[in-house]
This record gives C-alpha cells, sequence and structure tokens, in this order.
C-alpha cells in the first residue's frame, strides 16, 4: 500500500485490488482502468496510487506525478486505438467531480463537443 492510501477512498481500494475493477494498465504510480458508467465507447480513469483528494490539493511535489499520469493516458490511448480522445480533470462537485481522489477521464470513440457542458 502506498503510504497516502485512504481506507475510506474508493478509487485507494480499486488501486489495492480491494474492490475489481476492469483495469486496462498499471505501474508502480498509477491504474487505468473502466469507467462503470461510460460516457464514450471508450471511457477509462487515470488514477494515481497515492491519494489526492483533488488537483486544487495537490502540492508542487506532485507535478512528477502529474505528468506521469498524462504520459500513462497517451500512451493507454494509444493501446486502446484511439486517434482522437479527450482528458478530462473535474475538480469540485460544481465541476462535476464525485470522487474525492485524482482521475483523468480519458474518452474516445465518438465524436466530442465543444464547449462540454
Ligand atoms: P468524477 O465524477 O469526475 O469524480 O468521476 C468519477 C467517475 O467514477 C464517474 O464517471 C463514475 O462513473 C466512476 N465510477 C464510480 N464508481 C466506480 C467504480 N466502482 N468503478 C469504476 N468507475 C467508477
Ligand atoms: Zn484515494
Amino acid at each position: 500500500m502506498p503510504e497516502s492510501w485512504m481506507s475510506d477512498c474508493l478509487f485507494c481500494k480499486i488501486a489495492a485490488k480491494e474492490i475489481p475493477a476492469k483495469i486496462v494498465f498499471e505501474d508502480a504510480q498509477a491504474v487505468v482502468f473502466r469507467d462503470i458508467n461510460p460516457q464514450a465507447p471508450t471511457h477509462v480513469l487515470v488514477a494515481p496510487r497515492k491519494h489526492i483528494a483533488c488537483l486544487a490539493d495537490s502540492q508542487d511535489g506532485d507535478a512528477a506525478l502529474l505528468g506521469h499520469l498524462q504520459r500513462v493516458a497517451a500512451k493507454v490511448a494509444g493501446q486502446l486505438e484511439l486517434g482522437s480522445f479527450r482528458l478530462t480533470l473535474n475538480n469540485g462537485r460544481g465541476a462535476g467531480q464525485t470522487v474525492d481522489h485524482i482521475h483523468y477521464h480519458l474518452l474516445g470513440g465518438r465524436p466530442m463537443q465543444w464547449p462540454p457542458g
């Protein structure tokens, strides 16, 4: 378990495999799994193993980890053969965040509208 693991956090539990998920990629710092309620033909979540509640709570020391998550997203997009994709992070309830553990949504497989709702 990472030092920052939170026993009552859904995505910490998924990263620790205490709760099942369809994991498509994992490494020492990150886990990528299928969203349970997909909003596109491909919809996976890219989360760090470290518990950080939201982007606004991240620290300067998390910069490399946040960059790593974006690289992981790019690699997984390639693995899943997504030519175009959207990478989204919701920060706060008003922006649609419902799980308080940082995660990027990687969406693809359909045309994306802009601006997002
Ligand atoms: P957000 O609303 O940005 O915090 O994103 C949370 C996402 O987690 C939503 O898209 C949910 O569908 C997804 N989700 C919630 N529970 C699970 C779960 N057990 N396994 C996979 N995805 C989940
Ligand atoms: Zn967590």
